[in-house]
């Protein structure tokens, strides 16, 4: 018989899903994948201080699967850490719980990888675009900023104005 997995109950999903070491090429980058249980774990523990039996009735799973997602979780980031690789945060085997009567900022009601990387105030603006003429990364230009002064996120290549 195949156990089913449980579902982890999360409460928390990052705006920020990628993290990047730099002055590292993309190209010569390794990437660490973190789940997003993985991630609550690491959430409630370390950085809440919540004691593992609490955080596992709060993610409904049993303390062994708590302490297995944190061994993983915690083991990906020192790795990451230590090896400089990117991390990049996705899947798992979780359902998002929206905190109910909260505001903004929680209860985004969104998948991961949902959302554009435009966004904010910097994609408003009638300006122009810059755009990377090596790796082709566009966002808009910011009103009194030259493209040139710019570097790409992704490659730091100097941009230029599309
Ligand atoms: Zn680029």
């Amino acid at each position: 018989m195949v156990r089913p997995r449980r579902i982890r109950r999360i409460f928390f999903q990052p705006d920020v899903t990628y993290f990047k070491p730099a002055g590292i090429p993309m190209i010569d980058l390794k990437e660490t994948i973190l789940s997003f249980d993985e991630l609550e774990a690491i959430r409630l523990i370390d950085s809440e201080g919540m004691e593992q039996s609490k955080a596992g009735k709060k993610m409904k799973i049993s303390q062994s699967t708590l302490s297995r997602l944190l061994r993983t979780g915690r083991k990906k980031l020192a790795d990451a850490i230590i090896n400089g690789q990117a991390i990049k945060i996705q899947g798992g085997n979780f359902k998002m719980v929206q905190p109910r009567g909260k505001g903004l900022g929680m209860g985004r009601g969104r998948g991961f990888g949902g959302r554009g990387k435009m966004g904010g105030p910097l994609a408003a603006g009638p300006g122009g675009i810059c755009k990377c003429p090596k790796c082709g990364y566009e966002e808009p230009q910011i009103r009194g900023q030259p493209c040139m002064n710019k570097k790409c996120p992704k490659c730091q290549t100097q941009m230029i104005r599309k």
